[in-house]
């Protein structure tokens, strides 16, 4: 079967709108489970010869920067649990937030290799620098990208593919 990437982030990182710059046109989704998986839809990708399956989640939603609601928790749980490796997505124009911390923090708790998008990165200059306060985070390199106009998804790529 193939790899499945789960991508993980709080709200408004732009989950949705990477995952649909990744799967482009290819718009088949190999199952859609409703209820208890709220929300999580998986879609074929590729990137050079490798083929993967991409699960958007609802995002992780902390309470109080420590505790996130017990459903998404769940789902995300869920979602990881089957996962060959994960894309966290933060907001590079909102920077760092407490919530970002918390997830990475519970990331880095789980065995599932993770790679960091800093998305809305649409200048390259400009994303560098947004992107390096995110080394904070103990997750590895973070790799700017902008999911609306595509430009560092292929770096992105070429380290998510390490790992499938
Ligand atoms: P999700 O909740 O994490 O799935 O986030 P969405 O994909 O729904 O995006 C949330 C908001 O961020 C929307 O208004 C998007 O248009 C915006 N957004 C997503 N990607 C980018 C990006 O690369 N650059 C900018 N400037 N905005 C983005
Ligand atoms: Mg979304």
């Amino acid at each position: 079967s193939l790899p499945i990437v789960a991508i993980i982030g709080r709200p408004n990182v732009g989950k949705s709108t990477i995952v649909n710059r990744l799967a482009g046109v290819q718009d088949a989704i190999v199952h859609d489970e409703p209820g208890v998986t709220r929300d999580r839809t998986y879609r074929r990708a590729f990137w050079q010869d490798r083929e993967y399956v991409v699960v958007d989640t609802g995002g992780l939603v902390f309470d109080d920067d420590t505790e996130f609601l017990p459903m998404i928790r769940e789902q995300a749980m869920l979602a990881l649990a089957e996962a060959k490796a994960a894309i966290l997505v933060v907001d590079g124009q909102a920077g760092l937030t407490t919530s970002d911390e918390a997830i990475a923090r519970w990331l880095r708790q789980q065995t599932v290799p993770v790679v960091l998008a800093v998305n809305k990165c649409e200048s390259p200059e400009q994303g560098l620098t947004q992107a390096s306060e995110f080394w904070q985070l103990g997750l590895g390199e973070p790799f700017p990208v902008s999911g609306i106009h595509g430009n560092g998804t292929g770096e992105l790529l070429d380290e998510l593919i390490k790992y499938l």
